[in-house]
């Protein structure tokens, strides 16, 4: 090697369209939410619970650089799912590999040490189940049915199902995934959003994108539209104000006249915001939007409903 170089880099122009999908950064995404999680537990009055799922998330982050390979579609296969607009690893059909339940293990390992009672007490409860009672467990998850007996085991496995469908998004070749017909749905997965993010990629600010609450990839909708009905007349947004009445700038709820759903949008050009996190941080927004009658269109799979 010399300082002259035969083969210069050129830059690459960069592109003014924003890509329509960005794959979840397997490396840092859960570390990350950790982060986050232990930021904004800091004076909040739910600090205890969200540092907890800190350490959830960093469990995720721990199983998912172990996570072995895994049996991903291949190119005919990511073709006919192109062709048919349908997401390559379905949540509802994907043939999920034994592999996450090991993930379930570690995760519940790493935090029953460290978790509140009522946790300790349902994850060694969880311990004591045998495959096909977690497999029926992950297809309520997989089907957003969040509710019901063992509901508060249900975001344990909904963490080991995030790690190993974000591992699955993040191998499969975000190139290769299609567009789907529906706007509100991941292009990955078909799960549901938890979350938007305004976030700059490139050199192109202020771009909308979709948080898939399972796998994590994110794509890109216009801004201004609401994520479930596709309509943009109506389009609102509410926000919490603290005690000397500053709005919260970070998330707010974006809610539609037309359908009565709401989906928080939170600003990564704002704060070093996540959307499960900063999502949790802040259900007094939750709890104000849905008395003013809007339903809400994404779960937050770490959280149990009502509880
Ligand atoms: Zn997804
Ligand atoms: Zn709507």
């Amino acid at each position: 090697m010399s300082a002259t170089s035969q083969a210069p880099i050129i830059p690459i122009k960069s592109s003014s369209e924003p890509p329509h999908v960005i794959a979840p950064d397997a490396a840092n995404l859960f570390s990350r939410r950790a982060q986050r999680f232990d930021q904004l537990a800091a004076g909040h009055s739910l600090g205890d619970w969200l540092r907890f799922l800190g350490a959830i998330s960093r469990a995720q982050h721990e199983a998912l650089q172990v996570m072995p390979a895994l049996d991903l579609p291949d190119a005919a296969q990511m073709g006919v799912a192109r062709d048919h607009r349908m997401p390559p690893l379905p949540a509802q059909s994907w043939p999920r590999p034994a592999a996450w339940r090991d993930s379930l293990s570690a995760i519940a390992a790493a935090v029953s040490n460290i978790a509140p009672d009522a946790a300790r007490k349902d994850l060694a409860r969880l311990a004591t189940y045998d495959a096909a009672q977690i497999e029926a467990l992950a297809d309520r998850v997989l089907h957003t049915e969040l509710y019901g007996d063992d509901a508060a085991l249900l975001p344990y496995v909904a963490a080991a199902l995030q790690v190993l469908w974000t591992a699955g998004a993040s191998r499969l070749g975000v190139a290769e995934i299609g567009a789907l017909d529906v706007p509100g749905v991941c292009p990955c997965c078909g799960f549901l959003p938890v979350a938007s993010v305004i976030r700059t990629v490139g050199e192109v600010s202020n771009l909308r994108y979709l948080h898939c609450a399972l796998c994590n990839t994110e794509w890109n909708l216009v801004r201004l539209k609401c994520s479930t009905c596709d309509v943009t007349d109506g389009v609102t947004y509410k926000a919490l104000q603290d005690e000397s009445g500053k709005e919260n700038d970070s998330i707010r709820a974006e809610t539609c006249e037309s359908c009565k759903s709401y989906l928080k949008i939170a600003y990564a050009e704002k704060a070093a915001v996540d959307p499960v996190a900063d999502d949790l941080a802040t259900l007094a927004l939750d709890i104000l939007v849905d008395e003013a009658g809007y339903s809400r269109s994404g779960p937050n799979l770490l959280l149990v409903p009502g509880g």
